[in-house]
């Protein structure tokens, strides 16, 4: 399964600077051949599900995760009341960072210091991740990047990258983002406000500071957990984009719904 073929890279980059950084692309002209690594690289590839594996680890010990990602497609689907995509997604999963730089420097010389990526191409889904610490973390991120691309025509940034933060976390955790919660509880108390358009303007991933994706997901959470009318809210535009309609701007529809929401969700996290 070697490739030699370069990438096209014309799109959506995702880049976070901290703790983590992430990048997803979504390709718009690329090869024709499945953008694997020699064969010999890979200690086993086998299907899982939708998942078709490619691996520099041994199976025994990626499997659990692996298997879990079919729960986290019904995760998603319950909580956003939308129907994912069965499209096949490439998972390949890299045993130290400097073999997944050795593969992705050629292919997206702009993601070779992160630990996972996503790659969208016309008929193909690719998830790459280093085996690390927080590896599976890594995974749900950018596996939820790849259920999402592949089931909806559009997704704001800022909301793809919420959604991201929120399902990254396993399920036990309801959502509940560690890594923001604290600092976001804080500035809500010092009475610093949700941005909502400014993080509408973010056209590009490597405009979004760590701060962006920490507000996304807040927003993400508020809507999912504050009440059945934001979390109903926040179903109908991901459903009204399903159907290839123009929802408009997030906040424009979430407050036409629910006048209050931005104070709502300061007051909510003050009180968290
Ligand atoms: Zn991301």
């Amino acid at each position: 399964m070697a490739e030699s073929t370069s990438w096209g890279v014309n799109a959506r980059q995702c880049l976070r600077t901290a703790p983590l950084l992430f990048l997803a692309l979504v390709l718009q002209s690329l090869p024709v051949s499945t953008p694997t690594a020699n064969a010999a690289d890979w200690q086993a590839e086998y299907v899982e599900g939708q998942f078709r594996v490619h691996t520099q680890v041994d199976p025994d010990r990626i499997q659990p995760a692996v298997r879990r990602l079919s729960r986290l497609q019904k995760q998603i689907e319950e909580s956003l009341q939308i129907e994912l995509s069965d499209q096949t997604v490439d998972l390949l999963i890299f045993s130290s960072q400097r073999q997944y730089r050795d593969y992705v420097a050629p292919r997206v010389p702009e993601a070779v210091n992160r630990p996972a990526l996503f790659v969208k191409g016309p008929d193909a889904l690719w998830v790459h991740v280093v085996y690390d610490n927080s590896w599976e973390t890594n995974l749900r991120h950018e596996v939820t990047h790849a259920f999402l691309h592949a089931s909806l025509p559009f997704l704001p940034l800022w909301l793809d990258e919420g959604l991201a933060e929120y399902f990254e976390l396993p399920e036990s955790a309801k959502g509940v983002n560690r890594k923001y919660s604290g600092n976001l509880v804080w500035r809500m108390r010092l009475r610093r406000g949700l941005p909502t358009s400014d993080l509408e303007q973010l056209q590009s991933l490597t405009e979004m500071r760590p701060d962006d994706y920490r507000d996304s997901w807040a927003w993400v959470y508020f809507c999912l957990h504050s009440s059945n009318e934001t979390r109903t809210l926040l179903q109908n535009y991901l459903q009204t984009i399903q159907r290839e309609e123009v929802p408009g701007a997030f906040f424009r529809y979430l407050t036409a719904g629910y006048p209050s929401a931005v104070v709502t969700a300061e007051r909510f996290y003050r009180s968290w």
